[in-house]
């Protein structure tokens, strides 16, 4: 329930003083449907106004002038404006009003009254001129164009100014809460009180003010920080007391662990050590694995897997693509069987009678593993016993499948898979409610791959030294890059660029994308892990989970145009055996020197955390791997990277919060912080 000291903030906006029908809908556009989404609604901006004479007037900046008028000039043509000369000691210059009907600027500016007048100074030649005023006030008022503004969003229909009065009518709401933060911290830090805080929120008087370090924009960051990782944290808590199977690892899973050609590294041992502690609790375990692209996690999750069926449950994993699903599957396969278990591999393909066939294996409990796309989950398989869900690639899966996943999931063990290495920032606003392992460290004996950026006019040489290396055996991938927004001539340039390549290099040059059937792109994927074809041009399908260790080289046209975290992702299809890789980025044009910056950081390293780090300062927080659209938190005040030192310190605050179970006085009040903020879990995106 909510507090009552809350109600007057969660009152709709149309219930401000002068929010009419007219200016509600244009207030909830802009902000939200209720008093406090406006107070939270900060300036990011301000206008300083100087006072200035028609001699003194400087073009561009917004100044404030005392006048008298002198002539009204009316519009000579239609479409042309409406003038009002007026002039100081100094000179003369002009106020110009566009779409004047009627005469009332004659009856109200009277000539020879003296008036306030504000607003950008333009130069039209050698007049000075203001096109509509931001001020025009009368000699004798006491109101005074303030000296200085916050500028907030506008919109159309609703200028800042307006904004800026409902803001302030909206602020008269704010009660005085008790302190919710920590006395200490709040010291420490020099934070204002809340409601002190919103105050210098709205009426800055210096850019240091509307900075994210102005101590005041930091409280409120800090307050709306916690509060999403107390609402995260609390989601997780609600969850760990949802009953799941007891699965604990048997014989198979042993089998299978030997059955493997290498032994784990530390990470994967660290990971299956956590792995196993959540799945023996009795309560339902959402994981989330993430490591680097050939970091290892397939077999992580296999192990898993062993461990659900030794105590009698179906595992299923999923995958984003057909391609990966079998080569789970085919790689997979071996060793459970080596384990004594039983798999099937059910995908859009498989139809009639087969399809009825592998469907009452699932139900009968006579196969312990299902592998396949999200389509395992949109249809009705009817699982025997299922205990774990295994999602590859987790983030290739949309909002609405996890959503899916998690529905049917209630008492399964959800682990999911990202090979997006992602900051730590990141980890914790978007994954804050999930348990979160990572694998740090590759499995050993890879070999760096070298990385070089060329221009694409030398495209010439590149292929000349391809076709060395494929005549030595190896064999490569050709990226092409979508180039336009339409799908057909993004594939034409692919077509066009295997049209060349096999003219340059002969046979054994394949080409898969997108719009192929499934059967055709296996077909393709086949005969390139098998060696029958040396070149495989592709459109970025390749780009997830692909393991074809004797591809060496990766040539990726137009690098330019992708993300950093997507050219690891991509690089990462190379360097898997144990003969030297590269990777050589065509570029187009001249680099800016961003572009350039980021590529030398691909050079300098492959550990993709550190690419992702590094991408995000770069980008100053932008919207890094699109996780903007898979649900990053659209925070009202905090910035995830200018304030990623209180990101840190709210996770760890929430932790004990939550551990104390909102004890005390400060218990009390921070409830109705988490109120205030009304994180819901359908507002946040983790996969289960
Ligand atoms: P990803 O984490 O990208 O899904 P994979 O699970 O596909 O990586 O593993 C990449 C490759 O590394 C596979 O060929 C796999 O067999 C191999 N591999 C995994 N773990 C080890 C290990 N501990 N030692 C050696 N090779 C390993
Ligand atoms: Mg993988």
């Amino acid at each position: 329930m909510r507090p009552e000291i809350l109600f007057p903030l969660f009152a709709p906006v149309d219930s401000l003083k002068g929010a009419g029908p007219k200016i509600t809908p244009l207030l909830e556009k802009v902000a939200g449907p209720l008093v406090r989404d406006l107070v939270f609604t900060a300036p990011y901006n301000l206008i300083f106004r100087t006072r200035a004479t028609a001699k003194t007037a400087v073009e561009g900046q917004v100044q404030t002038f005392e006048v008298v008028v002198h002539q009204h000039l009316r519009p000579a043509k239609a479409g042309a404006p409406y003038k009002i000369r007026v002039g100081d000691d100094t000179g003369f210059m002009h106020l110009i009003y566009f779409k004047v009907f009627g005469d009332h600027l004659e009856k109200k500016m009277k000539v020879g009254s003296r008036w306030t007048v504000s607003g950008k100074v333009e130069r039209f030649g050698s007049e000075v001129q203001i096109a509509h005023p931001d001020y025009v006030i009368p000699e004798g008022s006491d109101e005074f164009p303030p000296p200085v503004e916050a500028v907030y969003p506008a919109t159309a229909g609703m200028t800042s100014r307006q904004l800026h009065l409902f803001i302030h009518r909206a602020l008269a709401r704010a009660p005085d809460f008790p302190e919710w933060q920590d006395a200490a911290w709040v010291k420490q830090e020099y934070f204002p009180t809340w409601r002190e805080a919103l105050a210098l929120l709205h009426t800055p008087s210096s850019e240091a003010d509307i900075a994210p370090s102005a101590p005041s924009r930091r409280r409120l960051a800090y307050d709306e920080l916690l509060a999403h990782q107390l609402a995260l944290g609390q989601r997780k808590k609600a969850r760990q007391a949802e009953p799941a199977p007891k699965i604990i690892p048997g014989e198979p899973s042993a089998v299978l662990q030997n059955a493997l050609p290498f032994t784990l590294t530390g990470a994967q041992t660290r990971a299956l050590a956590d792995i196993r502690a959540d799945l023996a609790r009795g309560v339902r375990m959402s994981r989330l694995l993430h490591g680097d692209v050939g970091s290892g996690k397939t077999v992580v999750a296999a192990l898993a897997m062993a461990d659900a069926a030794s105590s009698g449950f179906q595992a299923a994993l999923m995958a984003p693509t057909e391609i990966l699903a079998r080569q789970h599957y085919d790689r997979l396969k071996p060793l459970w069987e080596a384990a004594g278990l039983d798999g099937v591999l059910l995908t859009g393909r498989d139809k009639g009678k087969a399809r009825q066939q592998k469907l009452a294996w699932i139900a009968e409990g006579s196969i312990q593993f299902v592998f396949g796309t999200h389509a395992l989950f949109q249809e009705t398989v009817e699982f025997r016993k299922l205990g774990l869900v295994v999602l590859d690639e987790q983030h290739r899966f949309g909002v609405a499948q996890r959503q899916q996943l998690q529905d049917k999931g209630r008492a399964v063990h959800v682990l999911a898979l990202s090979a997006t290495p992602i900051p730590r920032t990141l980890e914790l606003t978007q994954f804050g409610d999930l348990e979160v392992s990572r694998l740090d460290e590759k499995p050993p004996g890879r070999k760096p791959v070298a990385t070089r950026a060329i221009p694409t006019a030398r495209i010439g040489e590149v292929v000349r030294r391809l076709k060395t290396v494929l005549e030595s055996g190896a064999q490569a991938y050709w990226i092409c890059p979508l180039v336009s927004e339409s799908e057909v001539s993004d594939l034409a340039a692919a077509e066009a660029r295997w049209g060349d390549l096999t003219r340059a290099l002969g046979d054994g040059v394949g080409l898969v994308h997108g719009r192929m059937s499934g059967p055709d792109k296996d077909a393709v994927m086949t005969a390139f892990s098998e060696g029958r074809i040396r070149l495989l041009v592709a459109t970025t399908v390749v780009e997830v989970g692909v393991d074809v260790p004797n591809a060496t080289i990766m040539v990726i046209e137009h690098a330019e145009r992708f993300g950093l975290a997507q050219l690891h992702q991509l690089r990462g299809r190379v360097g898997r055996g144990a003969a030297e890789s590269a990777c050589i980025l065509l570029y187009d044009g001249k680099l800016s020197e961003a572009a350039t910056t980021r590529l030398d950081v691909l050079r300098k390293t492959e550990d993709g955390f550190e690419i992702a780090e590094t991408d995000w300062a770069l980008r100053g927080g932008g919207d890094l791997l699109g996780l903007k659209q898979s649900g990053f938190p659209d925070y009202r005040i905090a910035d995830p990277v200018a304030h990623r030192d209180l990101l840190f310190a709210a996770a760890k605050d929430a932790r004990m919060v939550l551990q104390k179970g909102f004890e005390g006085e400060r218990g009390a009040a921070l409830r109705i912080l988490t109120e205030l903020y009304d994180w819901r879990p359908d507002k946040t995106d983790a996969p289960a």
